[in-house]
């Protein structure tokens, strides 16, 4: 979406109305007025020939909020250069680790950081509005996501994420093995259940192993997300046992994957939930120090 800025002429009320390309000379000074948005500190540039150029900007932007994008003074030239090159971004940073690479040898990088960006006026019109790139490592970036784009990178990760947790809980074993320690599973009691599955021990009828629920916070001792795998007629028929909102049912293994994905989903908004929360007791914190002083 090409946002156009605002153009206010000390001299010439007249704005003519036009809309600017890449490839068109931009609207300097003359441009089309275009409301001011909403939650986000505009940006302005004062021209050379006097007037200003008022300019949307984006509230997540860390250089819109310190005004970074201001400028004073410019010539025409110089104005659309800054609406070509103006761009809002957005960082976050990744983790470090330790690398080796053959041609490279050993290096510490930065992997998988990401930075939103936007450029209102850019010649890609793709990045007229906000798109997200993420940085495998340096130099390296899937680029250009959209938020659909950003949802299946994330949820491959987070699969990915499960399958090296997987693979950490063979390395445990696998080094307990190595060093001729006792496995990191306790050795199943005298009385345990034949089934190799069964967390169950001495007479019990069908067979059953329970993932208890997370315990609510407070005092009634409810929990949710409870699960167990179940054989309750001991015929050989395994059936996941989910618990949600109070009632239990019977899942198969797709079925259980699918309460999974969406447990997940939910995670993000639960997050930014708890986000915004803590925004809020700063902001009251910072004010009961201000009433304090
Ligand atoms: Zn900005
Ligand atoms: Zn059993």
């Amino acid at each position: 979406m090409n946002q156009l800025p605002t153009t206010t002429m000390a001299s010439s009320p007249q704005t003519a109305q036009r809309v600017p390309t890449a490839h068109d000379d931009l609207p300097i000074p003359h441009a089309l007025v275009q409301p001011a948005p909403v939650g986000a500190r505009p940006w302005t540039m004062t021209l050379a020939g006097g007037g200003q150029i008022e300019g949307r900007g984006l509230s997540c932007c860390e250089e819109c909020q310190n005004g970074e994008h201001d400028e004073q003074n410019l010539d025409p030239d110089r104005a659309r250069m800054f609406l070509v090159d103006l761009c809002h971004t957005f960082h976050c940073d990744g983790f470090k680790a330790d690398i080796f690479e053959d041609c490279h040898g050993r290096y510490t990088d930065t992997l998988l950081g990401a930075r939103m960006y936007c450029s209102p006026y850019g010649h890609a019109l793709e990045e007229q509005e906000p798109l997200v790139d993420i940085e495998l490592g340096e130099g390296r970036h899937v680029e250009n996501l959209t938020p659909d784009g950003m949802a299946t990178f994330i949820a491959n990760l987070r699969e990915q994420a499960d399958r090296l947790d997987n693979v950490r809980v063979q390395l445990v074993a696998a080094r307990a093995e190595w060093n001729g320690e006792a496995p990191a599973l306790a050795p199943r009691p005298a009385d345990a259940c034949p089934v190799e599955w069964c967390d169950r021990t001495g007479i019990h009828q069908g067979h059953c192993a329970e993932v208890p629920g997370i315990p609510v916070p407070g005092p009634l001792g409810h929990a949710y997300l409870g699960a167990e795998l179940l054989d309750a007629d001991d015929n050989g028929h395994v059936i996941a046992g989910f618990e949600g909102g109070g009632d239990w049912r019977d899942l198969d293994a797709a079925g259980l994957r699918a309460e999974i994905a969406k447990i997940r989903a939910h995670l993000p908004k639960l997050t930014a939930l708890a986000d915004q929360l803590a925004a809020i007791e700063a902001d009251h914190h910072s004010a009961d120090l201000g009433g304090a002083a």
